[in-house]
């Protein structure tokens, strides 16, 4: 079976949690055709304190991504930035978590010549590593800056269960796609959890009864630079 098929094709879920039931619903889904299941992310601010950086390390750890030291060469996955209101310069800043937007409309794989980036039927857009030839288009294309490229090898490899990126390489967040098909929790949602913010909630966005879905349908939510039409799907509460 190829990695893509094997991808699709999902995990069982075994917890009985209410995030459970989200995974599980979207992690068949995503196995039974295109529209079936639609992965999206709900960053809720007003649970996310200012200086906690436990998602930006889970998702390193977990992804092997690699951090030289230098910010000329590190790459991120998920990172906090600093924003302010558009046009109110001496706003107060706040910390946001900012990452792949698994845009419905992907710029990033529109332009790539070998489809290396491609959109899973559940959403979740991918780089095939052995597939990308390091053009770096999709790093143009991307409006998010949430592409990144391995300009060097990285040396740490702390998550031996997940393959370590060579360098000339792109890459994002992919959601922790390898966790979902297997019914588990994305690290950067688990990390949050576990340090008891439990702001970042991965689901279904086409299943009215999941978290998510609740969560959006309660809440006011904003998705960075919708005006774009790429369709985001990393929704923010108290933004
Ligand atoms: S946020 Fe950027 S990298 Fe992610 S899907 Fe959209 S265009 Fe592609
Ligand atoms: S750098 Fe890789 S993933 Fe990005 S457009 Fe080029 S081949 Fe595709």
């Amino acid at each position: 079976m190829d990695r893509r098929k094997f991808l699709k094709t999902g995990g069982r879920f075994l917890a009985a949690t209410p995030f459970a039931c989200d995974l599980l619903v979207a992690s068949v889904a995503s196995a039974s055709g295109p529209g079936a299941g639609r992965w999206g992310m709900v960053i809720d601010l007003r649970r996310c304190p200012e200086g906690c950086d436990a998602c930006v390390k889970a998702c390193r750890r977990e992804n092997n991504v690699a951090e030289h030291g230098d910010p000329r060469w590190d790459v991120h996955w998920i990172r906090q930035v600093e924003i302010r209101p558009h046009g109110q310069e001496d706003a107060p800043t706040r910390t946001v978590p900012l990452l792949c937007n698994h845009c419905e409309r992907p710029p990033c794989a529109q332009v790539c010549p070998v489809r290396a980036t491609y959109q899973r039927d559940d959403g979740i857009v991918i780089v095939d590593h052995h597939r990308c030839i390091g053009c770096r288009y999709c790093l143009i294309a991307c409006p998010y800056n949430a592409r990144f490229f391995n300009y060097r090898e990285n040396e740490a490899w702390p998550n031996k269960d997940y393959p370590k990126r060579s360098h000339g390489v792109a890459e994002s967040c992919h959601l922790c796609a390898h966790r979902l098909d297997q019914g588990r929790l994305p690290a950067c949602m688990e990390a949050c959890r576990d340090a008891g913010a439990g702001a970042i909630v991965v689901g279904d966005l086409d299943n009215p009864e999941s978290e998510i879905s609740r969560l959006i349908a309660a809440n006011s939510v904003k998705r960075i630079r919708e005006d774009l039409g790429t369709g985001p799907k990393v929704h923010y509460i108290g933004l």
